[in-house]
């Protein structure tokens, strides 16, 4: 198939375009995001980069617009087959020179493909890095000018890393290669050690990095004791109707059955699980991303390259297997910018399966204890106090001054008790042990155990042996937990979980009574096993979850000045377009978009251009329709802007 023709502004390259112009007229944006500027300059300027951003950050644009700045085509290494057609159709649309190759392509289409690189006709080429590394495909573009190389979802190449690809390992060819060309990883996992890995395996330690803050601040996180998670996720959905999402559960026969119970309440749920077949699994994908208001009850085997934008929630009715799956599996959620949920029940009964999960698998021992502290740090997220998005982004090294009011412990802080008295014994006892062994034997001597290590050590003539009797096992371990993910113990990898004081600024005024603490304790065992604390999933699963963070927003969850009805036929429109190329609606319009539009109500092209997402390109294939729309949804309201 052609490219589509190019406007003047995206191609010539008798002189080099300026990125600022470019992401205004050809993306329509009218200023960039966090470090997007830094990074496109450094790339247009030649450099090589790691850059690492959340999901819906804005990494694309990082090499779209080099690509179009420099000359020779910009080369993007991308794993999900299944969305390139989207992301060339996308960029088409916005009247840039995009193709694809892959093994989705017949011959001939490939053959075309290469004509047109060869005749200098692309900007950019998205690849698979299976076709990349094929026998004679780098001899091949070593013939043809490059403006850079991309390799997105870089992670696929740590082994450390969730979604490990040994082809991934090949691409540090490209360094030696083309080492004149810049290269550019991307990624959206925030784990240092992933981080490093990468930098290594695909030679950029003398590349830059580039990190932006791995905070979502338009998704709510929501999290709720499990009591009976089927009427919990009903009542959560209940006033979400027509809403995208994703529903996480831990295996197939649940993922099933909620499908299920989700269709008989009327939603419209489809089940994806490694169990369905290949066919089952793309239509259910397929309809996640052309209609609207699909949900989908997945385990994780649905995860990586879910790039719609405007998925609302990520519910999770069973706890995912460690913080970075909770950030990656919730990061799907509200890409668009606009505010989303993420939900989630959680209860004591998961770990004990998924600490089985982990002991049985064949992976060596020391693979296991990795395992074992991730799973910890989401138990110490699920049981956090104070603000959950301190917690999460403390996780990956980042720091939030204030509690971020958009999370359930800042939305209902009611529930905390004060622990100053219990967490001075815990800290004592670790101290007097001499800051070396895991909570497990810290409790037993807490609670006056009588062990063979206790025996052993003589750990019964500690003054804080015995002295802890008003906890009970559990609880301790949850404030333990506690403690150490508020960073006043630290749990030491090197040796084996051992924990230790935390700095002295955070754990002195604690000892010395000159700070009180609040935390959520669990309740004790006894209570639990009684069915549950009273109330648990009460609180507001879903009334206190509208709006997120963003501004003015009435009752749907709509701003203020924008009308239902108007919005409704904006969608509707850009259904009929979608529909008609074959196309997911986004790539059309984003959500955002239509918004800004129905709020703006542009009354010429001029005006429309000024809205963001609206470049030169979508301004003239769609301009003159998006103002028929409006015009006669005026009409239909009895005429006038007045109206609005
Ligand atoms: P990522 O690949 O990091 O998950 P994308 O590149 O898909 O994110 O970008 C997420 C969304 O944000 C897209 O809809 C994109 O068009 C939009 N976007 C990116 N940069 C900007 C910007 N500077 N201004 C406005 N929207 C932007
Ligand atoms: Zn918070």
């Amino acid at each position: 198939m052609p490219p589509t023709p190019p406007p003047d502004s995206a191609s010539s390259a008798t002189t080099t375009p300026n990125p600022a112009q470019v992401l205004q007229e050809v993306f329509g944006y009218g200023a960039f995001r966090g470090p997007q500027a830094e990074i496109v300059e450094h790339v247009v300027g030649g450099g090589s980069a790691l850059v690492l951003m959340p999901t819906g950050g804005g990494k694309s644009l990082c090499y779209q617009i080099p690509a179009l700045c420099r000359s020779g085509v910009g080369v993007v290494v991308s794993p999900l087959i299944a969305l390139m057609q989207d992301q060339v159709e996308g960029l088409r649309q916005a009247g840039v020179r995009a193709a694809a190759l892959n093994s989705s392509l017949e011959a001939s289409q490939a053959s075309a493909v290469w004509r047109a690189l060869e005749q200098g006709e692309l900007d950019l080429l998205y690849v698979s890095p299976e076709r990349l590394l094929s026998p004679g495909f780098l001899d091949r573009l070593e013939q043809l000018p490059l403006a850079l190389f991309a390799i997105d979802e870089a992670h696929c190449v740590s082994q450390w890393g969730h979604d490990f690809r040994p082809e991934y390992l090949q691409l540090a060819v490209l360094a030696e290669r083309f080492a004149a060309i810049p290269r550019l990883a991307l990624t959206a996992t925030a784990d240092p050690r992933t981080r490093e890995e990468i930098r290594e395996r695909l030679r950029l330690q003398e590349g830059r990095v580039f990190l932006a803050s791995f905070d979502r601040p338009n998704i709510r996180y929501l999290l709720r004791d499990k009591d009976e998670a089927r009427s919990q996720l009903l009542a959560f959905l209940a006033d979400r109707r027509g809403e995208a999402g994703i529903v996480y559960a831990r295996s197939r026969s649940r993922v099933d059955r909620f499908a299920a119970d989700l269709r008989a309440a009327g939603f419209d749920a489809v089940a994806y699980h490694a169990g369905l077949s290949p066919q089952q699994r793309s239509d259910a994908l397929n309809r996640f991303r052309r209609d609207s208001g699909v949900i989908v009850v997945a385990t994780i085997a649905f995860g990586m390259g879910i790039d719609k934008p405007d998925v609302r929630f990520v519910a999770h009715i069973d706890l995912p297997k460690s913080l970075e799956a909770y950030y990656q599996e919730t990061g799907r959620a509200g890409r668009d910018g606009l505010p989303a949920v993420a939900w989630m029940v959680h209860g004591a009964g998961d770990v004990p399966q998924l600490r089985r999960f982990i002991d049985d698998s064949d992976a060596p021992e020391a693979q296991k204890r990795i395992e074992h502290g991730k799973l910890d740090a989401l138990i110490s997220f699920s049981e956090a106090s104070g603000c959950r998005r301190q917690v999460l982004l403390r996780h990956f090294g980042e720091s939030l001054a204030q509690p971020c009011g958009n999370c359930d412990l800042c939305l209902e802080p009611e529930r905390s008790t004060d622990v100053t008295e219990v967490a001075r014994k815990a800290l004592s006892a670790v101290y007097r042990t001499g800051q070396r062994f895991g909570a497990a034997h810290v409790v037993d001597v807490l609670l006056g155990g009588d062990t063979a290590r206790i025996r052993e050590l003589g750990h019964q003539q500690l003054s804080v042996y015995g002295i802890g009797k008003e906890l009970d096992r559990g609880q301790w371990r949850s404030l333990f937990r506690q403690l150490t993910s508020q960073g006043y113990l630290v749990s030491d990898e090197a040796s084996h979980g051992g924990l230790r004081l935390g700095e002295a600024d955070r754990v002195k005024p604690l000892l010395r009574g000159e700070a009180s603490l609040a935390l959520r304790l669990a309740p004790p065992a006894k209570e639990r096993r009684r069915g549950g604390a009273a109330g648990g999933s009460g609180s507001g699963s879903g009334s206190a979850s509208g709006s997120g963070s963003g501004g003015a927003t009435g009752p749907g969850g709509l701003p203020e000045n924008v009308d239902a009805s108007l919005l409704a036929a904006l969608k509707a429109w850009r259904l009929q377009q979608a529909r008609d190329q074959a196309v997911p609606p986004y790539v059309v319009f984003h959500d955002r978009t239509l918004l800004e539009i129905a709020a703006r109500l542009p009354a010429d092209l001029d005006a429309l251009s000024q809205v963001s997402g609206v470049g030169a390109a979508k301004l003239e294939r769609y301009g003159q329709a998006v103002l028929q729309v409006l015009g006669a949804a005026e009409q239909a309201l009895g005429g006038g802007n007045e109206g609005f």
